[in-house]
């Protein structure tokens, strides 16, 4: 099958984009690693489609008042090997479960989190951290959280004529711990199930924030301190890995009831997403608390 007819536009302007998309069945391609499927299948039949890769400004990645900047064309595997982004270790613990190497040397972190597919890692990073998303349209730009961008099954807050000019995500502070797990049936598919965690612990005990995947419509988020609490209260202060991990499991079970909201399908029914999801929970959570207790110890992964 090929695509239905459409025109093509590349301004060189951010401003030229949005009176572009202002424009009636118009849409944005970047890296075109979900659009261009899209099309060849019919799924989607856009008028005229508006080639952001020619617009420098879209291109920048910054870091900046506590948050890594990452601009519309800014592909994934500029983050990934970026020294700026290292400063995001859960972006760099998700990037290499995206898809394979060429599908990130031209799809953009943008892209990915505008197209929210509920099995995507980005949007559950971007949810985990509560990234802000900066949207843009010729009325001027908004900011929306994380909490508020992902409203369904491939679907955002942004409205057609509005462009995502930047995501910005919180820089790691002292004490945060992360973690990131997926299950899928190959390396490079998208995922059954997966997680994201961050913790953060101060004197005044472990926080814990998971965003869960593959699982819902879209990434599903739960703070789950008062689990980590418990967790450790059963183990003592000083915990190895698969000592917080076994003290985690019946916690996991839970959560793992609680967001698992998704019917079987042909790759994987309710229940074992739930068996998924109750085992990377209880194993990253604890990887993740681990970090933040001890962020240099060798063999653990950030
Ligand atoms: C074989 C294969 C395997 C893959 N595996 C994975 C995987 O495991 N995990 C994963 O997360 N992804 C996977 N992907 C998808 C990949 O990550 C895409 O790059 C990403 O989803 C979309 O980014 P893009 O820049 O290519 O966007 P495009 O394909 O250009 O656009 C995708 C959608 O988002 C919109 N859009 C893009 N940028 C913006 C913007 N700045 N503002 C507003 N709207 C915008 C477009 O209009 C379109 O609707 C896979 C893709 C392929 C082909």
């Amino acid at each position: 099958m090929k695509p239905a007819p459409f025109a093509y536009v590349r301004p060189g302007t951010t401003e030229d984009v949005l009176a572009e998309l202002g424009r009636d069945g118009a849409k944005v391609l970047a890296g075109g690693q979900s659009l261009v499927p899209v099309l060849a299948m019919r799924l989607g039949r856009p008028s005229t489609l508006v080639d952001i890769n020619a617009v420098p400004e879209l291109n920048r990645m910054s870091r900046t008042d506590g948050h890594l900047r990452v601009g519309a064309t800014v592909r994934q595997r500029q983050v990934q090997y970026d020294d700026a982004a290292a400063a995001v270790p859960l972006l760099r613990l998700a990037l290499p479960w995206v898809g394979h190497r060429e599908i990130r040397s031209r799809g953009t972190v943008c892209g990915s989190i505008a197209h929210a597919d509920p099995s995507a890692e980005l949007p559950a990073v971007a949810s985990c951290l509560d990234a802000t998303m900066v949207v843009t349209s010729a009325g001027g730009a908004r900011e929306i959280s994380a909490s508020e961008f992902f409203t369904g099954a491939m679907s955002t807050a942004v409205v057609p004529e509005e462009l995502l000019t930047e995501v910005r995500f919180p820089v790691a502070a002292d004490g945060e711990g992360f973690g990131f797990g997926e299950i899928a049936r190959r390396h490079g598919d998208f995922a059954l199930a997966g997680v994201a965690v961050r913790v953060r612990t101060t004197t005044a005990g472990p926080e814990a924030r998971i965003s869960c995947f593959g699982i819902s419509d879209h990434p599903v988020t739960r703070d789950v301190s008062p689990q980590l609490r418990a967790a450790l209260d059963a183990t003592g202060a000083e915990p190895d890995g698969s000592g917080l991990g076994r003290a985690l499991r019946d916690h996991a079970v839970a959560i793992a009831d609680d967001v698992v909201d998704t019917g079987g399908d042909a790759h994987a029914s309710a229940a074992y997403r739930r068996q998924l999801v109750a085992g990377l929970v209880s194993r990253h959570v604890a990887r993740a608390y681990l970090k933040s207790v001890r962020p240099n110890r060798e063999g653990e992964s950030s």
